[in-house]
C-alpha cells in the first residue's frame, strides 16, 4: 500500500521533533570551516518516489556534501567503466575501519575494499576518465547535479579549507598509488575527490538525489534518467555495507536502509521503491556521523514502516 502524503508530513516533523531533543556529538574539526558551522541547525527531510517534497526546520540550509559525495562519484564510475570494473579495481566489501583507515589499505594489499571510504573513493575518482583534473571534475559536478535536479556549486570555502588541510588524503594517495590501486596522477585524484566533497547541498537536494535512487535511477522532480536501472542496486548494496563506517552494521540491524552520511551532518537513506529520507546536523558521534541526523532518518524509516529486511505487518508496528 501506498504510505499516505499525511502519514510523510506527521512523521518528518514528528521525527524533526524528537532529533532536537538528541544531544551529544561534536562538529567534525579538522577541516576548519566545518568547525565553524553553527551546531544547533537542524533540517529533515523526505523525498517520494513521484517527487513530492516534505521537509522540516533548516531543509533549505546548505552544508558541505562531503562523504556523501562518494555515492555518486560511484554511481558515475559505475555507469562509465560498468559495475564489474569497480567491484575489481575498488571493491564490494565492508572496512570495518574508519573512513580514512590506512590501517584498511595495508590489511588489504592497498585494495581499498569499498568505494565509500576515503581510499576506495579517491580510487574511484581517479578512474573517471579525462584528459585534465577540470574534465573529470566537471563530469563528477555534473553528476552531482543531475541527481539533484539543479545545478550544485563547488563552495571555494569549504574546498580551499579541505585543500590545505587534506594532508592524510594525499598519503593515501600515494599509498594507493604506490599499491597499482590509483588509476591517474594519485595528487589529480586528490584534488578532484577533495572537490567533490566541497559542494553545497540542503537536505531538499540530498532527498532528491536519494530519490532518485529510490526510482531505479530517475530523477523524479526532473524526469530525467541519471542512471541505469541495472546499477542502482550495486550503489544501495555499498551504501549499506560501508555507508556509515563502522556503524554501518548498527544501522542495518536497527533502520533497515541502504545509507550514507558525511562529516558536514548530511545523513541520507534510500528506501527503494518508495522514497528518499535526508536529514543534517552538525555535531557528529566518534564514527563520524551525525548524531541528530542519524536519529531523525532512524524515526521516519520507523514511522513509515521501511525497514528492507522485515516483513511489512512487523515493520509497521516496529
Ligand atoms: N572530505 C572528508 C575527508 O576526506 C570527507 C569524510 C567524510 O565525510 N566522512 O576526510
Amino acid at each position: 500500500m501506498a504510505i499516505s502524503s499525511d502519514a510523510i508530513r506527521q512523521a518528518v516533523s514528528a521525527a524533526h521533533t524528537a532529533a532536537l531533543m538528541v544531544n551529544g556529538g561534536a562538529n567534525a574539526s579538522y577541516i576548519p570551516y566545518l568547525a565553524s558551522v553553527p551546531s544547533g541547525l537542524m533540517g529533515v527531510a523526505v523525498v517520494t518516489a513521484d517527487g513530492q517534497v516534505f521537509s522540516a526546520g533548516d531543509a533549505d540550509y546548505r552544508f558541505a556534501i562531503e562523504s556523501i559525495s562518494k555515492v555518486f562519484t560511484l554511481a558515475l564510475a559505475m555507469e562509465l567503466l560498468g559495475a564489474d570494473a569497480i567491484r575489481r579495481k575498488v571493491g564490494a566489501s565492508p572496512t570495518g575501519l574508519p573512513f580514512n583507515s590506512v590501517m584498511a589499505l595495508e590489511l588489504n594489499s592497498g585494495k581499498p575494499l569499498s568505494p565509500l571510504v576515503n581510499a576506495g573513493a579517491i580510487a574511484t575518482a581517479s578512474l573517471v576518465p579525462g584528459d585534465t583534473a577540470d574534465q573529470c571534475w566537471q563530469k563528477i559536478l555534473d553528476c552531482q547535479s543531475s541527481f539533484a535536479g539543479r545545478p550544485i556549486d563547488l563552495s571555494a570555502e569549504v574546498n580551499t579549507s579541505e585543500q590545505t588541510t587534506n594532508f592524510h588524503n594525499r598519503a593515501i594517495g600515494w599509498l594507493l598509488y604506490s599499491a597499482g590501486t590509483c588509476y591517474s596522477d594519485p595528487m589529480r585524484a586528490v584534488d578532484v575527490y577533495t572537490r567533490q566533497c566541497s559542494t553545497l547541498i540542503t537536505a531538499k537536494d540530498l532527498a532528491v538525489m536519494g530519490a532518485t535512487l529510490a526510482t531505479g535511477g530517475v530523477n523524479p522532480v526532473t524526469g530525467k534518467r541519471v542512471i541505469s536501472t541495472a546499477n542502482v542496486p550495486h550503489v544501495l548494496a555499498e551504501m549499506t555495507m560501508e555507508g556509515l563506517y563502522t556503524a554501518s552494521g548498527e544501522w542495518a540491524y536497527t533502520v533497515g536502509l541502504p545509507g550514507k552520511s558525511g562529516v558536514g551532518g548530511g545523513i541520507l537513506a534510500v528506501a527503494p521503491g518508495k522514497l528518499a529520507i535526508a536529514a543534517f546536523s552538525p555535531p557528529l558521534d566518534p564514527a563520524g556521523n551525525s548524531v541528530r541526523a542519524a536519529a531523525a532518518v532512524a524515526h521516519v524509516a520507523r514511522s513509515l514502516g521501511l525497514n528492507l529486511y522485515a516483513p511489512a505487518a512487523a515493520a509497521a508496528s516496529a
